[in-house]
């Protein structure tokens, strides 16, 4: 039986990966797996057994007991831990913040390899992973990478956005503060750090429209199917 596909879908927080993948996942017929979910169901696990997020034995215990899976939903892909749909909790501000922390610990990163590996090669026909180093670190032979990307202000805009429409009060100057630390965290740190891969296709989402973004790289892996 022919491997499923691979599509890397990497870029910073804010640049549309999340609308993207879950598209050209439902168009594909591709197992979507939200790598970024992940990371925060381990944050959101070790802030509720108040682990701290530099301790990697508490770590590692939290990476043994794991037990994350999704369920796409109509629109909405479900986060689970064990029987518990998480997908609110896991995107609250703290969560996220302590999502971009556990995830600079190499104890975290190679806890996760061999999850965000299956996830996708049990796909059927192929999978849209999303996340910082998919191209580079989980997949660096995936079929098609692409590096997703947009002007701070513009990805601070749709966030602040998005939380409005959700009822949470924050100014657009938090949003764009949260995430520059956030950019921050994930691009300096030692391990996996958010670049593209040498042969990742660049899209930069502030000047073209998401739509675009996916009939582009829908066409791509129709390429590379035929
Ligand atoms: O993509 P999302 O914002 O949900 O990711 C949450 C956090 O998980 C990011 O800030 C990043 O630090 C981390 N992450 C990562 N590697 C991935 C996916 C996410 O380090 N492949």
């Amino acid at each position: 039986m022919a491997r499923p596909l691979i599509v890397a879908i990497d870029g910073p927080a804010g640049a549309g990966k999340s609308t993207v993948s879950k598209i050209l996942a439902r168009r594909l017929d591709f197992a979507l797996v939200d790598t970024g979910a992940i990371y925060r169901a381990v944050a959101l696990v070790a802030l509720r057994r108040k682990i701290a997020l530099d301790d990697d034995v508490g770590l590692q215990q939290v990476l043994d007991s794991l037990d994350v899976s999704f369920h796409m939903e109509g629109e909405l892909n479900h986060v689970f831990v064990g029987a518990e749909d998480v997908s609110e909790a896991i995107r609250a501000p703290d969560v996220s913040l302590a999502a971009s922390q556990v995830s600079a610990r190499p104890v975290v990163r190679a806890g996760l390899l061999e999850l965000q590996r299956r996830l996708a090669r049990h796909a059927p026909h192929g999978a849209v992973l999303e996340g910082r180093d998919i191209g580079t670190v989980v997949f660096p032979d995936a079929d098609l990478k692409v590096f997703l990307f947009a002007d701070p202000t513009v990805r601070a805009r749709r966030r602040f956005e998005e939380l409005f429409e959700k009822g949470v009060d924050k100014s657009i100057d938090q949003v764009l503060s949260e995430q520059n630390t956030r950019d921050k965290n994930d691009s300096e740190r030692d391990v996996a750090p958010l670049k593209p891969a040498a042969d990742a296709v660049l899209l930069d989402s502030s000047v073209l429209p998401l739509s675009d973004v996916v009939q582009r790289i829908e066409a791509l892996v129709r390429e590379k199917q035929s």
